[in-house]
């Protein structure tokens, strides 16, 4: 049986146990699952209470159910959700019930969306638009996954990808023409208008962006210095402010090695490096290890120091800030802030009282907001994007330069370019210039 033909269900909602949980099942047996469990079919898309029972008749739950028939669903098959209680056993139940017909499987991860997107329903930016909004967890990434959901770079890379295959018509009629000793330039002219615009276009997404891409990942900044500087106290005052979000990496009882901040909106990571050290507590271990991966890709470093001649080791492109710690004693008061040739800039804190913290995290949003650029117009979200579109684009520029050499090689390399934004879409289909070809084109033939 081939994959697509199955029907496949899975738990959509969240942890056991809890007060609702969602089967969803997509596929052309859903409907007979449905009725098996339910005892019918409900009206389509309309909430519906029902008894759901096994296949000897005992009860279950109470439930509601809802019911899409295909294509108008989701994945563009049958679809039937079933809203039961959340307990396991609940669950488990059903999914027996469920596992007795033969044509129905548990879903792979991501199967649902993979079959919207196999048949039509979205697009792969879109896809990585809801990939993306699933696993939000500050403001501006949701915002930014939810404008990918909509298709704003897909649209645009449709119509771009429509345009170029015209385009390429145009010049291949014009190839056409050439045989019989017409000329071509009245068709190759406004190609070529249209070529460039497209490029200008295409140009100005990828130069207006900061790198919203790495909005999905967040900021890392690395906080180090000599011992005893107050790193960990630091780390420790940062996490108990509000801002904090989660800790997944506790490394010890006493450190906590990575936190993840929510600053307006800005995913920001903060690894302490005075919480990696050697440790031989495997599940420690492996904190430690994704620590230093992620430290040795900082975009920040927070040189902490209790002396304010400190120089900060510099590594190489990545900003160094220093930060003058324990200003609550006595001593460091009375000193005068020197001038510090080893870093971009200076700030004065203490990690104990929180003196001077609501300045550096202010700083830390400016970092972010410069870094990230402006996520609010930004449509690209994804490396494979960006490079999709940077070859788009290359392409372009050379189908430009080749006009004067052949149209052929112009053509060629149109047909290169919309290849790449049919990649960015997931739909690679040169038929398509051959199908606008003989749509606009049939000239007597
Ligand atoms: P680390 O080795 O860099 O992580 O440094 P710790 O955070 O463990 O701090 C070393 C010592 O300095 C501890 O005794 C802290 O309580 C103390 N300390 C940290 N920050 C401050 C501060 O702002 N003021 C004062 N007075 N003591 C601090």
């Amino acid at each position: 049986m081939h994959p697509h033909d199955q029907t496949i269900f899975a738990l959509s909602s969240g942890r056991l146990p809890s007060a609702i949980a969602i089967v969803r099942l997509s596929g052309s047996h859903a409907g007979s699952a449905l009725r098996l469990l339910a005892g019918r079919l409900p009206v389509p898309r309309t909430a519906t209470r029902a008894l759901l029972r096994d296949g000897g008749g005992e009860a279950i739950d109470d439930a509601v159910v809802l019911w899409f028939p295909g294509p108008a669903s989701a994945t563009g098959e049958d679809v039937a959700e079933l809203h039961v209680h959340g307990s396991r056993a609940v669950i488990a139940a059903v999914f027996s019930v469920l596992s007795t017909m033969p044509q129905m499987r548990p879903a792979e991860p991501g199967e649902f969306t993979r079959r919207a997107f196999e048949n039509g329903k979205i697009d792969l930016t879109e896809a990585e638009g809801l990939d993306d909004l699933i696993h939000a967890d500050t403001d501006r990434q949701r915002r930014q996954a939810l404008r990918q959901l909509k298709g704003l770079l897909g649209d645009k890379a449709r119509s771009w990808r429509e345009q170029i295959i015209e385009a390429a018509a145009l010049i291949e009629a014009g190839i056409d023409f050439a045989d019989e000793g017409d000329v071509p330039t009245e068709l190759m002219a406004p190609a070529l208008a249209r070529i460039e615009q497209l490029l200008t276009e295409i140009e100005t997404v990828l130069s207006a962006q900061g790198r919203a891409e790495r909005l999905r990942d967040g900021l890392t900044v690395v906080i180090a210095g000599p011992p005893n500087a107050g790193k960990s106290t630091l780390m420790n005052q940062l996490a108990r402010r509000e801002v904090a979000i989660v800790s997944p990496h506790a490394g010890t009882t006493r450190d906590v090695i990575e936190i993840q901040l929510d600053l307006q909106g800005y995913p920001v990571t903060v690894i302490d490096t005075a919480g990696i050290r050697e440790t031989d507590d495997p599940v420690e271990q492996e904190g430690v290890r994704r620590a230093r991966d992620r430290a040795a890709q900082a975009d920040l470093v927070l040189w902490l120091s209790q002396d304010d001649q400190a120089e900060a080791e510099r590594r190489t492109g990545v900003p160094v800030w220093l930060i003058r710690n324990k200003i609550d004693l006595p001593a460091a008061q009375e000193r005068v802030v020197a001038s510090v040739q080893s870093a971009e800039r200076g700030f004065a804190i203490s990690a104990r009282t929180g003196a001077g913290l609501s300045e550096l995290l202010e700083a830390l949003v400016g970092f972010a907001g410069d870094f990230f650029g402006s996520t609010e117009n930004g449509l690209i979200t994804r490396e494979r994007q960006r490079t999709l579109l940077e070859e788009t684009a290359a392409a372009l520029r050379q189908s430009i330069a080749d006009v004067d050499l052949g149209e052929e090689l112009a053509a060629e390399e149109l047909r290169i370019a919309a290849l790449a934004l049919g990649r960015l879409l997931g739909r690679v289909d040169i038929e398509d210039v051959l199908d606008v070809i003989f749509r606009e084109f049939c000239i007597g033939k």
